[in-house]
Order: C-alpha cells, then structure tokens, then sequence
C-alpha cells in the first residue's frame, strides 16, 4: 500500500517514493541541550520515531539522523555564569535526553551529531557560500545574503517584499546588509573565548550559527538530498527556511524531498509553552507522575501530529487506561486454552481492523483514526472473550493486530521487564536455527516463545524481544 503524506513545502498530500528505492534519508532536528526539553519538544522527537517505524513496517531501510545542538547563545550565557566550559556545562543535559527518550521507548538515531563536532563541516560550507556570492563578512560575522536565493520564504509561504519591510527594526542590532540576511558566523567575544566556544576559520575565529549547523551535519551524513526532513512547527521559519536557502545555494540541489512538521503541544489552559512564560512542562517531572508508556501513548495517539494537542491530566490518565486495555486483552488471548468454537466474524473483523488500521497509517500517519478502529475491535475482543467464543483463527488475527499496532507503539511489553534464563536459551537457539537455515525449528521457537509472552522482531542489528502483558 501507498504511504501519502503531507508535504509542508508543496502543501499537497503526495506518495512517498525515496530517492534510492528500498532506503530512505531521513534528518530530524534535535534539542538544544541548555536545559531539560519541555514535553512539546518531545511531542516532536516522538514523532520523529512513529514516522521511522512506520518506514521500517513498510520495508524500509532508514538512516536516520538527529542533531545534538550543544552551542548557541542561551548554552554560552548559562555557561559562562556557572564558570564552566560549554562541553561541561551541557553534556548531562544531553545524557538526560537520551535518557528519557530510551524510557519512551523511541529507537536510538543512527547517528546523533554534536554541532560542536562538526564545525570543520560548517566552515566548509560556509566558505562555499562565500565563494558562490551567497553569503559576506560582516564587521561581527559572516552572513548569509537572502537576496542571492530567490525561492526564500518558499516554505513558510512567506512574502518577501513583507518579510523585508516588516523586519527593518531590527537591523540597527547588527551588521548586516538587509533584515532578513542571517548569521552563519559570529565574530568570538571574549566570552565565548572563557566557555570554549570559539573556532578557527580562514574567515576569522568564530563560532557557527544555529541553522548552518543541520544543513551541514544532514549532509555530512545523508548526502546533498534528503528523502525526509522532519521537525516542530515552531522551526519552521526561520530555521527550515534558512536550512533551505544555504543547503541549495551551496549545492545547487534539492535539500528536501518532503517537508514534515508535527503541531505544538499547548498547555492546560491552551497556550504556547515557552520558558519566558514559565509554563513549560519538562518531561522529568512528567515521568515522575506517569508511566513512560502512558506519556508516549499519549503525545503520539491523541491527535493527528498536525493537529495542536492540549496537554491534560485526564488525556494521559486515559492514555494509562489504553496501555492496560491493550496489555490485558494480549494477556487473555495468551491465556485462551483448550480453544472453543470459532468465531468466524470475529476474526473477520480482526483481519480489516488490521487493514483499516495500516490504511490510517499510510494516510499521512493518522494514528489517532487507526487506534480508533482498534479499540473497537479491543472491545469486541473482550466481549467474544467473556462469551468463550474465541478460537484459534480468531486469537491469531487478533494476536496478529495487536502485534501490528505495537510495531508503531511498543507499549505491550511491561517496563523494564526481565527474561529468565529459559526464554533467553530458547531466543538463542532459534537464532542458530536461523542461522543454518532450519526454518521450521526457528519457528517452532518463535510459537513457542510467544505462547509464553515473548515476540521476537527481526531488525539488521539482529533479534529484539519483548514481553507481552502475562
Ligand atoms: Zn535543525
């Protein structure tokens, strides 16, 4: 089946077809690691992880890349004030991140780049943009020239002539030629200098600007192309657009083959969540009053990711209920013994549950609708389970189902659940089974292993388990 999703550049819902059939390039912008993300940051790297899932249901094999932003104004500012370097003063912030983000069950990046790390790359394809006449030195910098890149605003659909008029206020804080020209380099001050954050460059000692660094670190790792690029909404303009503008005047390529952007996250009362407003949530306090599965649940399966969601204490209250609806009926149909009369219909309704679900998904990952179809079916499943009518066709299709939804959730399995030594035995011999090829003993294992509550995935870096509900 055809996955469509919505294209932030074009406006319009098209197929994805990657570049290269069977892979795709995808590059998501990362935290800036001066604090602890809020839950809105999180809404967006949750994301990030359902649409490479999704992918990898699909057949994909996915490079997935997400930066680590660990140097910009706020990082040398706090910093400076603790009197400690800027790799100090941010490395357990990003030891926190990766942190909550394995609690939430989101996989680990191929690769995670620190922007500090890749200034040579920065530097490069700044000197490049100069070379080109798109960008110039500045008394305090190196600027990128808006001018020299026709299609800017292209993305925002913004207007241009406005953009300029409306940002002339602004000029008098810099050097540079127009208002909408952006920093790729800033002259060193002293205090960055103290902090650690200064680099050479044949354009002067310096250190980058925030855009420059995901266009030079999406293709330092990915290529002048990149089949996805994914974000909040809130990078939209003018990060996004300025990743555009230095990514294709230096190559003279497309940057991005489809632009996806996930909605903010409000606050109870349905505002923005901004630091300066004081009403940001972290995700630690969070988790120290849900269960991580309930928290993933709730950001990824409550609204269609373009669609603004409130953040509540009932909705995530609801979203532990659906864990242990799913876990439970999974935990039933384990325990169904001794199989009764079948029920025909049900695993009918099993089979386009399944459909109707993975067809939600494919129309520009609309979770939400898919785990509506599911949670019917979870309710017919128990009602068919009180009744006794549940036999063997049925329990495997709704299995089955569950299985399926839980490639995009991974919530089934209990937190921090531990295999005894027997389970870990019988994985291990149905690997060598696999390994000379003896299929039919490999899954034999596998019915097994899963009569016992464990399901094996087979993914490139070999066999993941997981314990579902008993
Ligand atoms: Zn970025």
């Amino acid at each position: 089946m055809a996955l469509v999703l919505q294209d932030t550049l074009t406006g319009d819902r098209q197929e994805f077809q990657p570049l290269e059939p069977g892979r795709v390039r995808m590059y998501t912008c990362g935290p800036t690691v001066w604090s602890h993300p809020h839950v809105g940051n999180y809404r967006a790297f949750l994301f990030y992880d359902l649409v490479r899932r999704h992918l990898e249901l699909h057949g994909y094999e996915v490079e997935h890349v997400l930066n680590v932003t660990d140097v910009d104004d706020r990082i040398i500012e706090q910093a400076a004030r603790a009197g400690v370097s800027i790799r100090d003063y941010t490395r357990p912030y990003e030891e926190a991140f990766f942190q909550e983000l394995c609690r939430l069950r989101a996989r680990r990046p191929h690769h995670t780049p620190r922007a500090t790390e890749h200034v040579g790359d920065m530097v490069r394809l700044i000197s490049r943009l100069l070379e080109g006449g798109h960008a110039y030195q500045a008394p305090d910098g190196v600027y990128f020239r808006v001018e020299s890149f026709p299609a800017y605003g292209a993305l925002s659909h913004l207007d241009r002539a406005g953009l300029r008029a409306g940002a002339r206020v602004a000029t008098d804080k810099y050097e540079k030629q127009s208002a909408s020209d952006f920093a790729l380099w800033k002259r060193a001050q002293p205090e960055d200098e103290r902090v650690g954050a200064a680099w050479d460059a044949p354009f002067g000692r310096g250190r980058p600007g925030w855009h420059i660094e995901c266009s030079a670190m999406a293709m330092r790792y990915l290529g002048p192309t990149l089949d996805l690029h994914l974000g909040g909404v809130d990078l939209l303009f003018p990060h996004h657009e300025n990743e555009i503008a230095q990514s294709e005047a230096a190559t003279g390529r497309t940057f991005v083959r489809y632009w996806l952007h996930s909605e903010h996250l409000l606050d109870p009362l349905g505002e923005e969540m901004h630091k300066s407003v004081g009403n940001v949530v972290t995700m630690r306090e969070l988790l120290s009053r849900h269960q991580p599965a309930a928290v993933r649940l709730y950001l990824l399966g409550s609204a269609h990711y373009r669609s603004k969601l409130r953040l509540s204490e009932e909705g995530l209250h609801g979203a532990a209920e659906q864990v242990r609806r799913l876990r439970d009926l999974a935990g039933r149909l384990r325990q169904v013994r001794g199989l009764r009369s079948d029920d025909a219909a049900l695993m009918e309704d099993a089979l386009d549950t399944r459909d109707a679900y993975l067809a939600a998904l494919d129309d520009d990952l609309n979770l939400p609708a898919g785990l509506g179809h599911v949670f019917e079916l979870v309710r017919q499943a128990n009602a068919a389970l009180d009744r006794g009518q549940v036999g063997p066709a049925a329990r495997e299709a709704l299995l089955s189902v569950l299985e399926t939804v839980d490639r995009h959730l991974d919530v089934l399995s209990e937190e921090e659940a531990e295999l005894p030594e027997e389970l870990l035995a019988m994985i291990a011999e149905r690997d060598r089974a696999r390994q000379r090829r003896d299929f039919a003993t490999a899954d034999r294992l596998r019915a097994q292993l899963r009569e016992r509550g464990v399901v094996l995935e087979d993914t490139p870096d070999g066999v993941r388990w997981r314990v579902v509900g008993v």
